[in-house]
Order: structure tokens, then sequence, then C-alpha cells
């Protein structure tokens, strides 16, 4: 305070600046009824950097008004930066709301899309209210943010919600301080806001509209949509940040429609349920699930799937077939179709989390199908001008009129050693960042090829970007480039260090090379994966890092993938790894792991390898799925497999890799679980699936050779594992309990590997990473094992073990590289 002390009647006043996530939370309301409380005049505004408030009043009024600010914050709002400045009192006599100020260089954080309140669901189905059945009611505190934010400040010229003035009942609750929509942006009703519409394309194209919502009956084309749902029709379902394919769950032939026409025989589908009671007569929630599944993010959560049954006999070794599958569920709901999650024995299930959602779940009155609307590995369909492209898949569409700014994926979750793990970080947390350890210089990361996203930088905040998807084609690089120029926009961004991966064959690297800046840092894959996971523990000190995963370009150009580092932001010493082993076929061998198991086996144990590999494959096909069309396999034939043995003998188009990822799908292979698959992974996680369950199992006996602590990296041998999984196949041993032999062999290898590491360097810090620890049975093992042991785990949370997490990695070792050099770094 002042040094002259202000008499009775004296006013003093004070000025506060706020950052974080302040709008678009109901932060200016929630100021302005603490001003009131306090008896503060003055006035708050928003700002291109965040939120401005200038206090004053009788002292004691304005010490208590300050000091409450930070305490009683809103519940979605996140203060990162909280100033306080004696001021001089203007002699305002109230407290006003101003008109945002802009700063073009200022930046704010931007907060994600919410999840629809209680208060507006009880809202929407009050068949009293004047917002019942309306599929855009929202408020201050829920809602879409960052799917409609074109620019910042966040006032609702500055949304897509512009071309909706407000009708005077809505203006007048948007201008009352006592009201939960005062300076609510995307507030709308009936009357004034968007509106649904039911097409259908007709043969020439046309469109054919069967039923619009008015301000009478806003629901009118949700009811009808609905009816179509129930009556086996595909329906593309625009939303919050995109659009979905919907059908009905329950209907097994609508189910497998969907996938044909989607060419995607396998991949799992997501299904929203109407409420926790529908969902939990399918999927089994424990408290922490639950609240996932009801958080504000609410994120598709992977759940134990009951009608599959308790103990992994997800079509098992007899080849118990859907219908048996299906039988098994249990109470009076028709179960939700077992082709659906095809071979898993989790169901990514979630809870409608738009007003739309509610009430098109309240209408079907059973669980939908609800997956992205993408063309195989497109991204999600945005504009309404794109909706052509799915009318190869959608009988009708769901439609409406309010734009949307960014393309935005549902965020997928599960829940395992007590902690919420995203696998794909998008609706919900995306584009609120990731905290790095220390300010770094602006940096673009371009992340990886497969499930990508990019990073950027600014202060110590990580803008993790929301799951882009496999940078594939051309429409996806045109989606990533549109997502950067949105962040550097929105988040006023001049990245002066790009950071790429090694792989000279990513797009996300190409484009990478071909950015102006002139600060370029390569950063290896599995280094990347490390400090991904060292950024989100707040780690920068040295630590083992352990990363399980497919393919990554090694810094020797051989493609790594069961890597030991010992490593910190900067830098990374390879201590173990698999050893190298030929992949026969190269990229193909991922699509085909019956490729891989069959030239591992030959390599390892020569000929008679060889031949019991084949064998095994043989015996092992009958009753197996063969590859897109369903058909059943009868196994390689003869010249395959000579075709496969002289490319080996070769060594042409045979590169060597030590991937952890290729030798679960080789197992899985070996032990029949699935020849071809169609989705990255679907062998090795359909060898969890059928390991889950199967109880404790011995581990398979590895060798490794060489020291952890010297020069040349420890290798680990493989034969004994190949020879031992071989044997048991021989032995007719199931599926599952191969593949419980696996996970307990990588659960003791990873727990020997770190023993000789800390040995070798004192380290007891372990960073567990890398797109095979998605496999939660195995990183439960393995978290186990370590912490038994003594080791600090960093286990995986809201950062993605899998690809989706490098450009968080690459951002940090490009960031402290450049201080670094720069002498910046203490
Ligand atoms: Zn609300
Ligand atoms: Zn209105």
């Amino acid at each position: 305070m002042k040094p002259d002390q202000p008499g009775p009647g004296a006013r003093s006043a004070v000025r506060l600046s706020v950052r974080g996530v302040v709008q678009g939370v109901g932060f200016r309301p929630f100021v302005y009824s603490l001003a009131q409380r306090h008896g503060i005049a003055g006035w708050v505004r928003n700002t291109s950097a965040g939120v401005e408030i200038l206090a004053e009043g009788a002292p004691a009024a304005v010490e208590a008004f300050a000091t409450s600010l930070p305490l009683e914050a809103p519940p979605r709002s996140r203060i990162a930066d909280y100033e306080r400045a004696a001021a001089e009192p203007e002699g305002a006599e109230a407290f006003a709301i101003l008109e945002s100020a802009v700063d073009p260089g200022a930046y704010q954080l931007v907060s994600p899309d919410i999840a629809t309140c209680d208060d507006c669901r009880r809202e929407l189905l009050d068949p009293g209210d004047r917002r019942n059945d309306y599929p855009f009611t929202n408020c201050t505190n829920c809602g879409p943010r960052f799917t409609i934010i074109e620019d910042l400040p966040y006032d609702r010229e500055r949304t897509t919600m512009r071309r909706f003035p407000l009708c005077p009942a809505c203006r007048a609750e948007y201008e009352d301080p006592a009201d939960r929509r005062f300076h609510a942006e995307p507030n709308a009703c009936p009357v004034c806001g968007p509106r649904v519409r039911l097409l259908r394309r007709a043969a020439d194209g046309a469109e054919i509209e069967l039923a619009a919502g008015g301000e009478a009956d806003p629901a009118a084309p949700i009811r009808a949509a609905a009816e179509l749902l129930r009556s086996g029709e595909i329906l593309a379902v625009k939303g919050l940040g995109g659009f979905h394919l919907a059908c009905d769950a329950t209907d097994g032939a609508a189910v497998r429609r969907l996938k044909e026409r989607k060419r995607r025989p396998h991949k799992p589908l997501a299904v929203m349920f109407a409420d926790l009671d529908q969902l939990r007569e399918h999927c089994a929630a424990d408290e922490l699930e639950a609240a996932l599944l009801l958080s504000p993010e609410q994120p598709i959560v992977l759940l134990d799937w009951r009608e599959i049954g308790p103990s992994g006999e997800v079509g098992d070794e007899r080849g118990a077939g859907a219908a048996s599958r299906g039988a098994a569920s249990r109470g009076s709901a028709a179960p939700v179709d077992p082709e659906v999650a095809t071979g898993q024995r989790y169901l990514g299930a979630m809870l409608p989390y738009t007003p739309l959602h509610i009430l098109l779940l309240r209408e079907a009155g059973r669980p939908l199908v609800m997956t992205s609307g993408n063309l195989a590995e497109e991204p999600i369909v945005k504009g309404w001008e794109e909706i052509a492209r799915l009318s190869p898949i959608a009988d009708a569409y769901l439609v409406h009129d309010r734009e949307i700014a960014v393309r935005y994926d549902d965020s997928v979750a599960q829940v395992s050693g007590g902690r919420p793990r995203l696998i794909r970080r998008s609706r919900g947390y995306a584009p609120f960042p990731v905290a790095l350890p220390r300010p770094l210089p602006q940096t673009l990361a371009c992340g990886a090829e497969l499930k990508n996203t990019f990073c950027l930088t600014r202060d110590a905040n990580a803008f993790l970007s929301q799951h882009i998807g496999d940078l594939e084609n051309l429409e996806t690089l045109e989606h990533y480039e549109a997502a950067i120029a949105v962040y550097e926009h929105l988040f006023r961004l001049e990245p002066e260090v790009v950071a790429y991966d090694l792989h000279p064959e990513y797009l996300a690297t190409k484009y990478a090379l071909s950015l102006p800046q002139e600060l370029k840092v390569a950063v290896q894959h599995h280094h990347a994966h490390v400090a991904a996971r060292m950024v989100e523990h707040g780690r920068e000190d040295p630590v083992i890092g352990v990363c399980m995963d497919g393919l990554g370009y090694g810094d020797d150009g051989v493609l790594w993938g069961g890597e030991v580092l010992v490593c910190d932001l900067l830098g990374y010493r390879r201590v173990a790894h698999l050893e190298e082993l030929p992949l026969p076929g190269g990229a193909a061998a991922i699509a085909r792991p019956w490729r891989t198991a069959l030239g591992w086996s030959y390599a390892l144990l020569g000929d008679e390898g060889f031949e019991r590999a084949a064998r095994a494959l043989r015996a092992r096909a009958a009753g197996l799925e063969g590859p897109a069309d369903g058909r059943r396999s009868a196994g390689p034939s003869d010249e395959a497999l000579e075709a496969l043995r002289a490319q080996v003998d070769a060594g042409v188009n045979a590169p060597p890799t030590t991937s952890c990822g290729r030798l679960f799908d080789a197992v899985a292979a070996l032990a029949g679980v699935r020849h071809e698959i169609t989705y990255e992974g679907q062998a090795a996680i359909e060898l969890e699936m059928r390991a889950t369950g199967a109880g404790l199992a011995a581990a398979y006996p590895v060798d490794v050779a060489g020291d952890v602590g010297a020069a040349a990296p420890a290798v680990v041998r493989l034969a004994p594992l190949f020879a031992g999984v071989l044997a048991d196949v021989e032995a007719g041993a199931a599926a599952g309990a191969v593949g419980a032999r696996l996970h307990a062999t990588m659960a003791a290898l990873v727990l020997d590997l770190c023993r000789r590491a800390r040995e070798a360097t004192g380290l007891a810090a372990v960073a567990l990473t890398g797109g095979v620890f998605q496999n939660r049975l195995l990183a439960g093992l393995c978290e186990a094992a370590l912490a038994a042991d003594g080791f600090d785990v960093l286990a995986a949370g809201l950062v993605p073990t899998n690809d989706g997490g490098v450009s968080l990695g690459q951002a940090a070792v490009a960031g402290y590289t450049v201080l670094k050099r720069r002498g910046d770094l203490d």
C-alpha cells in the first residue's frame, strides 16, 4: 500500500492483471459479481493477453476483493499469472465491463470446448424452458470454445457465432451480470441461434430436406434422424469439430455396413451412451472411469466390455463367433454388437457432450456408434461444402449452420494404475498447453508420421496440438498446415526454431525442411518420446528412458523401436536395445505380421526355425480371418514362404529393425492371433486382449549380450524367446497363454535393463514411453515391477505415450539445444 495512509472515507485502487485460461470460462461475470459483493467500483476487460481489472473503493474492500479473486475463480478457469499493482482511483461510481482491448502482439490461453453443464442439461430437458429441445444450449460454464474461435480476445464478433445476432431475450441474459449467460459468447436460443436440418442427397447430388429445426420445434430433425438410425441407416452428424458417422450400435447389419463403407473392417468404433446407467448395462466403469466420463472434457474412455465376457475369450481358440459372444450379454438391453470393436475386450465409450448429442441419444433410445467422419486415413470432415465426400458412407446428414473454425476429434483415454491416460489428446484438452520446466525459444515441432500432432512453444507453454491424424496424404497435410496456422495466429507465434524427426520420408520432416527458419534441430524419434514424458513430469535431470515402440529412425539409419536410453533434454546415450532383425518386405511386413514371424524365426533359429514357424503359421491359420475382405485364410502359400526366405538370405528389401512393436506382431502371428492386419498395432493389441486375464505366466528366456555401462549398447538376444514361443505353439498352448508369457518376458526384461542402467549410472528415474506402452497389461506389469524395485517411475498420463506425444519431446529437445548453444542454460 501507499506510504501516505488514507484516512477514513478515502479510496484506494489496485490494478490487477490475470493470465491463464480466463476467457470463455465466465471470468468477467465472476469478477463483476465479486466486485458487487465487496462494494468495489472500477472495470474489467478482456485483453489479448488475459483479463485486466481496475478496482477502487474503501481500502479494506479493495484488499479483500484482490485477495478473494484468485481463490474464488470459476471452476473452468486456470490462473497462470496474477499481478497486482497500486493505481490511482479513477473516481468510478460503479463497476463496469468494458470493451475488449486488442493488442496485436499479446497472447493468452484458449479454453478447450467444454461438455454441457448440468444447468444447461436441465433447461434442455425441461418442457417449460425456452431452450427446451434446443440443440445449441450453452452458458459461461459450458459449450464450444476452441472450435468457434477465429481470433482473440474472445468475443462473439471474433467467433463463428457472429452471424447469429442475439434476440432480445438472449441479449438481456448476455448483458445481465446476475445471469448465468452474462457474456456467454456462444449464447443462443431457438429464436436467434443455429438450427439443425436433416438432409438426404438425391442420386443427382441435389439436397433433399427431410426435416428442418424451427423456433417451434428445434429438435424435429433430431427426432427424424433418430428414426432413421433405428431403422438401420448410417447418418453423418455434424458436431463440434467435425462430423461423426453414426449408426445403431446394437444393429449388427448397420455396424457391418458402416465398417465396409469406411473400408475399416476391424478398427474399433466408439459408442455413445445416453447416460451412465445405460453405459453400465454394457460396460464396467469404476469411480475413476465414471468421473472421467462425466468430466468437463468427456473423452472416449476404453472400458471393460461386459458383453465380451470376463476372461479373454474374445474370438477364442475354438473360434467362438460373434453370435455366441453377443449372447453373453446381461440384462434386458440389446447388446452392443461385437463387430463394433472386433477382437477387443475394451469398448470405447462416451457420454453425450453437446445438447445435440443429448437429444439424439434420448430420441434413439439405444447406444449409437459415433466414429469420426473420415474416409480411411483422411482427417475428419469439417465443413458443409465437404459433405459430398461422406456420400459413399452416409445415408443421410444431420447438419447445422454454425461454422467450425478448427477440426477437433474426440479424445480417447483409459484409466490404469489409478490415473487417466490419454491415447488421443484432442477435444477438451487441446489447445491447453503442457507446462515446460522453463521458458524456451519459440519453437515449432513438426511431429511424427502416424497419430501426428505438432507442438508450438512460447515462454514456458508447450501448445501440443489436437490429434491431426496419420500424415500420409495431401488432405491430412493440408489439415496439418491449416491447424499450425490457427495456432500461430491465436497464440501470436513466430517460431524461430523448427524441430523435426530424423526420418527423411516423413511428410512432417519434409514440411519442416521446407520452412524458411534457419535454426533447425533434428530430434531422434525415441529421444523425443522420452523427452515428452520428462516434460510431462517436469523433469530436466537425466533419466533412464525405456522406449518400446513401433518403428522410428535411429541415428545410424536403422529402424529402432526397442530402446533403452540414458538421456536428458539435450541428448541421449543408447545403452541397450533389442537385437537387429530383418523386416522382410520392409513396410509390407507391418501389414503382414506373418512375414515378421517367419523372417525372425529364420534369422534367429536358421532352417529349423523357418520350418517350425511355417508349420505354426499353417496350423493356426484355420479359423483366422484373412485380410480386409474377411475371407478365411489358409496361411501363406509355399511360394510366399520361399520368396521370403530368399529375401532374408539376400538381405534385399529386408531392413534391420529393433522394433518392440514388431516383436509383439511376430509372436501374435505365431500364436495364431492374426496374420494380417488392417490398422496399426492390431495384432499386438489383440494379443494383449487374449493375454489379459490369462493369469500370471512364466517369462521366456532372453540373453543380454554386452554391458549397459560400456561404450557399445547392450543387445537383447531373442533366439531363446522364439524357441520358447515355437515350443509352446507346438505343444498346443492357447494364444492367450503365449501372450501372457511374452508380457511377462518384456516386464522382466525392462526391469533387468533398468537395474543394469541404474548400476552403471546411479540414475533411479525411469521414463516409460513409446506406442507399445499403450498396452495396459504391459505398462501395468512394468510399472509395478520397477516401483517394487525402488525406481521412480515416470508413467504416461495426459501426454500420449504413442507418437501423439513425439512433437512435445521434439520441441523440448530443440528448445534446450538452442538455449545451450546460446549459453543460456545453467
Ligand atoms: Zn451450461
Ligand atoms: Zn435468442
